[in-house]
């Protein structure tokens, strides 16, 4: 299967150029080639772009989807097929509106891997889906949850990676601290211990996976860089030091901004346990964000759906609170392109346009670099492909068509 896209008014390459006047040749399920003026195979379908701004699907590298937004607890009598079910219905909306890779951060049994496996072979409508399986935490350490990826010492950290990697994982995801949307626990306290995360880490890059940190507090921070960590996730009070070690070592920060601000307006409906920690939270967040991005540290896109009134469907809220919080739409859209390919190591082949990446492409009404509230309005995203397949196309108000 192969076609050109024509005059696209405006492609973002997600390399940081910008082309005007240029046609996407895809040919079975990659970019061929991108330019101006193209000369391709009589026979190739012809599509139009103009009107239209190009630019690579969006990423949202951090989402539960064995959750709905629904309030802490309120599903935990639900039976795991159903909740799989669930979550094959959340993975629709993500792609229609213009995500075209997402990332499970921790689920239990095998929803995530089910979920992955029947969007790839199309039975699903859905973005590309990559997982990590159990979140790899340390006994006790998150409620709720059933046992397995509870670790105690470093080989049983060990050996709880290399049973998710056997497993077929496409990363591997740490829970070095506590967290907001766990009762019983300060978010900021370590957790896993600096040798079962260096245990961790070793196995995860023995395979070529990249890990990913749940952290608060410097402590946890620090323990996770040290570890071997490539990406910080939350990573709520971000010292001198620790900003520091991660620009040294190129360790990414996935800021989840879109869990906090989502859950604002609601902090009277949650547990009180809950509010009083998204409260501290939200005190440091901004302050945060704005110290990583000076730094220089290379930020990723995560929004963490699926927590509590965070739901599925509108990722690329991140950009906007990015952008809120003074990054510009170019850099924002960074973070969610090829920052976020690079996060689970698969930069050289998706991330941005370029010959021989995939052909995950939006077509846009507007420009995302001047407003980056466009890839969020209704009828903005006109068009979503995926690896060269045209999965959704809307007209002007936001109507699916086609
Ligand atoms: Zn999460």
């Amino acid at each position: 299967m192969s076609f050109v896209i024509r005059n696209i008014d405006k492609v973002i390459v997600g390399d940081g150029k910008v082309l005007s006047n240029a046609d996407i040749y895809v040919k079975d399920g990659k970019v061929s080639a991108i330019g101006a003026g193209l000369t391709v195979p009589e026979n190739v379908e012809v599509r139009y772009g103009s009107g239209f701004c190009a630019m690579p699907g969006l990423w949202d590298t951090h989402c539960h989807v064995q959750s709905s937004g629904g309030i802490w607890g309120v599903d935990k009598d639900m039976l795991p097929e159903a909740k799989a079910i669930r979550a094959a219905a959340q993975a629709e909306p993500v792609v229609l509106s213009g995500t075209t890779t997402l990332a499970d951060a921790g689920c239990d049994g095998n929803i995530s891997f089910a979920l992955r496996d029947t969007i790839a072979a199309g039975i699903v409508r859905g973005p590309r889906l990559l997982i990590c399986g159990y979140m790899i935490r340390m006994t006790g350490g998150r409620a709720g949850k059933d046992t397995e990826g509870e670790v105690d010492g470093p080989d049983s950290a060990r050996k709880a990676t290399r049973k998710m990697i056997a497993k077929g994982v496409d990363f591997i995801k740490l829970g070095a601290t506590g967290a907001v949307s766990s009762p019983g626990m300060k978010q900021w306290s370590p957790q896993l211990t600096l040798e079962e995360i260096t245990a961790a880490c070793e196995e995860a890059h023995k395979a070529g996976l990249k890990v990913h940190s749940h952290a608060y507090g410097d402590e946890g921070i620090n323990l996770s860089i040290r570890g071997g960590a490539d990406v910080v996730v939350h990573g709520i009070t971000l010292n001198d030091e620790n900003l520091q070690l991660m620009k040294d070592r190129s360790i990414q920060l996935l800021a989840t901004l879109s869990t906090y601000k989502a859950k604002l307006p609601y902090l009277d409906k949650l547990p009180r346990w809950q509010a009083v920690k998204h409260i501290q939270v939200c005190e440091l967040l901004e302050a945060n964000f704005k110290r990583a991005v000076k730094a220089g540290i290379d930020v990723v896109a995560g929004t963490d759906s699926g927590m509590t009134f965070n739901y599925f469907g509108r990722s690329s809220r991140e950009l906007d609170y990015m952008v809120e919080m003074g990054m510009t739409p170019a850099q924002a859209i960074k973070t969610a392109t090829i920052s976020a390919a690079r996060s689970f190591g698969l930069d050289h082949e998706t991330g941005s346009l370029a010959a021989g990446k995939a052909a995950d492409i939006l077509l846009v009404r507007g420009d995302p670099l001047a407003d980056i509230g466009v890839l969020g309005k209704a009828g903005g995203v006109a068009q979503v492909f995926v690896a060269g397949r045209l999965v959704a196309a809307f007209d002007e108000c936001g109507k699916e068509i086609g």
